[in-house]
């Protein structure tokens, strides 16, 4: 009977010790979840020759290179002619 109590002590401790020490564990943010600023191909919009930002939402991707332009009406105007701007 005795042994019994104290294993049963022993492990309520354990138990604790593991509720105790679980808060102490920092989640980490994956790196995944961080959204990483597209990087676009042109330092400048080849339509109007504003500066792009990263972030920009008007975005068009010409032979594996994201292209961002300031306004959609830009993006229409590279889609329409593509290779005559991204040769820049
Ligand atoms: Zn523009």
């Amino acid at each position: 009977m005795k042994s019994k109590v104290i294993l049963t002590a022993l492990l309520s401790v354990s138990l604790m010790a593991c509720a105790q020490e679980t808060p102490k564990v920092k989640h980490k943010k994956a790196k995944t979840a961080v959204t990483k600023p597209v990087k676009f191909a042109n330092a400048v919009d080849p339509i109007c020759n504003m500066p792009t930002e990263p972030g920009m939402k008007d975005t068009a991707v010409y032979k594996n290179k994201t292209y961002g332009f300031c306004s959609a009406y830009c993006k229409d105007e590279f889609k329409k002619n593509p290779e005559k701007y991204a040769k820049k």
